[in-house]
């Protein structure tokens, strides 16, 4: 019983482990032996931060279908490991209790957005791009030959790959007619 307590004694530790200053395990308590980072048993799940162009890798740790934590990708060529502070903050984006979920409309004149459901949204979205159109394309001016419309413009998202802006461009300028298309909004 002596010797056990003796043996706890931090000053014996110490001695026998040759930590004179006390800044290795001997200050450990049991309780500091069993601390884990809380991503410890996560499953990863590589990704882009979705803020800015710049495009900086993150790798999402996730448990039992949760986000638990986002951080720099050290294999990202872009940023090595790093995130800026917005970027390291992308975890709430999906867990903030004010981020919305739902889409949301104000009718013209109205003073308040209402709630709507996603598939109301597209097909609103969709026929008031098609009515547009049909309103606005100009098959010839002065003369010549254009096939546009002026009345729409498209505005990509900061991390649209080359793939996803080649069919932007085929389906908004090539299909549409739109010549104001820009890939991404400016950081
Ligand atoms: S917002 Fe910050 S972390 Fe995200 S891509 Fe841009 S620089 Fe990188």
């Amino acid at each position: 019983m002596f010797r056990e307590l003796l043996e706890r004694w931090p000053v014996v530790k110490q001695i026998r482990s040759g930590d004179l200053r006390a800044t290795g395990e001997t200050a450990w308590s049991p309780q500091t032996h069993e601390l884990r980072p809380k991503i410890h048993d996560c499953e990863q799940t590589r990704s882009i931060c979705p803020y800015c162009g710049v495009g900086c890798g993150q790798v999402i740790y996730h448990k039992d279908n949760r986000i638990v934590q986002i951080e720099g990708d050290p294999d990202s060529p872009i940023s090595r490991g790093h995130l800026c502070p917005k970027g390291a903050d992308t975890k709430e984006l999906h867990t903030h209790a004010h981020r919305l979920s739902q889409v949301k409309y104000r009718r013209p004149f109205a003073t308040k957005w209402e709630p709507l459901d996603l598939e109301t949204a597209m097909d609103m979205i969709a026929h008031r791009v098609w009515q547009t159109r049909k309103h606005s394309f100009t098959e010839q001016q002065e003369g010549e030959p254009v096939m546009h419309t002026q009345a729409m413009a498209h505005l990509g998202g900061a991390t649209l790959d080359n793939e996803e802006n080649y069919l932007i461009k085929k389906l908004f300028t090539g299909g549409l007619g739109m010549v104001c298309v820009s890939n991404q909004a400016r950081i």
